[in-house]
């Protein structure tokens, strides 16, 4: 079995491009023309130059010394941190900034919830001279400030979602609304591994270097490409899709998917989807979400805005549904308290969302002689407020 995606655009049940008509050809020309453009050696040449000089890549494999000793396992954090910007999102967001440019596109538009994915696109926006529109629940808007600043600091225009509950998917109907209007001039930079086929294998493939690097890098310390286990947090599903990407078809890699579980997962205040989800259509492919039995999308809820989604990417459903990835639900307070503990056993402030990932030590044991690599996705800069008020610092 692969768990790649198929040419239809399905990983297993999963995927495809449950899509208005009117989006057809939009969506058709980048299937048409994604895989075609990410081959040829120019494009490979100003992503990899722009990952080196822009980014910061490669990012380190950084051996956890004290977390290791204090597990009894042997420990690695792939430092997603130190991308420029402070997460793995850019490494996507200069991908489809290039895709956009080959398809002569001049008008970006995205839709952010918590506005890291507005950041990300608006920073390649403004290194590409491209003119840029975020939607944004109005919600979002006011809870944000910090990233809207940002955004508006960089040259982005953020539009306010005003219709529906004013957050992340009122967002997302506003951007698919503009992309339907602006068809011929506009690119939609999606910032996760959601969305209709191609999106969900392009930001796959993007984030693939994550993994690719992970390879040479652990064979020069340990001398193995493969190690025991890649672990990632999964909100819609890319920092994990690039971390296990050249792992997918090794099954002596165990894959380990970190969801948020909120307040507790039967709690009614949650972001667990794979235990809560059943099959359905979200940001136009068929996947696992958190609905009611009528089929209307549940809120989610979790600490981390950037794991509150109420789906995850159809790559992870069908990882979750042919058991190749584990999955692993994290509550709050256990994702602050390991937060906390990295940042005092070695000296990094994770992102919340990471905190999750690193989470499963209290619970779930490894071997000494086990290799864990874990995805450190973000830095937790952005994340202090919510430390301070939970830990009363
Ligand atoms: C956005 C974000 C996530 C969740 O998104 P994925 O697409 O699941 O990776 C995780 N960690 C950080 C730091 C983020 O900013």
């Amino acid at each position: 079995m692969s768990y790649h995606v198929n040419e239809k655009g399905y990983y297993g049940q999963f995927g495809g491009a449950f899509i208005p008509e009117m989006l057809y050809p939009n969506v058709e020309e980048l299937r048409q023309n994604y895989l075609k453009v990410m081959a040829e050696p120019d494009f490979k040449k100003e992503f990899d130059q722009l990952l080196k000089d822009y980014v910061g890549r490669p990012t380190p494999l950084y051996f956890a010394k004290r977390m290791s000793k204090k597990y009894n396992t042997n420990i690695y954090l792939k430092r997603e941190d130190l991308c420029h910007t402070g997460a793995h999102k850019i490494n996507n967001t200069i991908g489809q900034i290039l895709m956009a440019k080959r398809l002569k596109k001049t008008r970006i538009i995205a839709e952010t919830g918590a506005g890291q994915h507005g950041v990300a696109t608006a920073t390649v926006c403004a290194l590409a001279g491209l003119e840029c529109i975020v939607y944004m629940g109005e919600i979002d808007i006011a809870r944000q400030a910090p990233n809207v600043a940002r955004m508006k600091m960089l040259g982005a225009e953020v539009r306010p979602a005003l219709s529906g509950s004013r957050t992340l998917k009122d967002a997302t109907n506003e951007a698919i609304r503009d992309w339907i209007n602006n068809p011929i001039d506009t690119h939609y930079i999606i910032g996760s591994a959601v969305g209709p086929h191609p999106y969900p294998d392009m930001v796959a493939r993007f984030q693939s270097v994550v993994s690719e690097e992970i390879k040479w890098q652990l064979k020069e310390v340990e001398g193995r490409e493969n190690p025991d286990y890649v672990v990632a947090c999964v909100g819609g599903g890319s920092n994990a899709a690039g971390a296990y990407y050249h792992y997918l078809n090794e099954p002596d890699v165990k894959l380990i998917a970190v969801e948020a579980a909120g307040k507790g997962i039967y709690t009614g205040e949650s972001a667990a989807t794979s235990v809560l989800g059943k099959e359905g259509v979200i940001h136009g492919s068929k996947t696992l979400l958190m609905q009611t039995n009528d089929g209307q999308i549940t809120e989610p809820y979790s600490i981390s805005a950037g794991l509150d989604y109420p789906g995850v990417g159809p790559m992870h459903a069908h990882l979750y549904e042919t058991k190749r990835a584990e999955f692993i639900s994290v509550t709050d307070d256990e994702a602050m308290i390991a937060g906390l503990e990295l940042s005092q056993l070695e000296g990094i402030i994770p992102a919340i969302e990471t905190s999750h990932a690193l989470a499963i030590f209290e619970d779930k044991k490894f071997k000494p002689e086990d290799v864990v690599v874990i995805s450190l996705s973000g830095r937790g800069d952005k994340d202090l407020n919510t430390y301070i008020d939970y830990f009363k610092l």
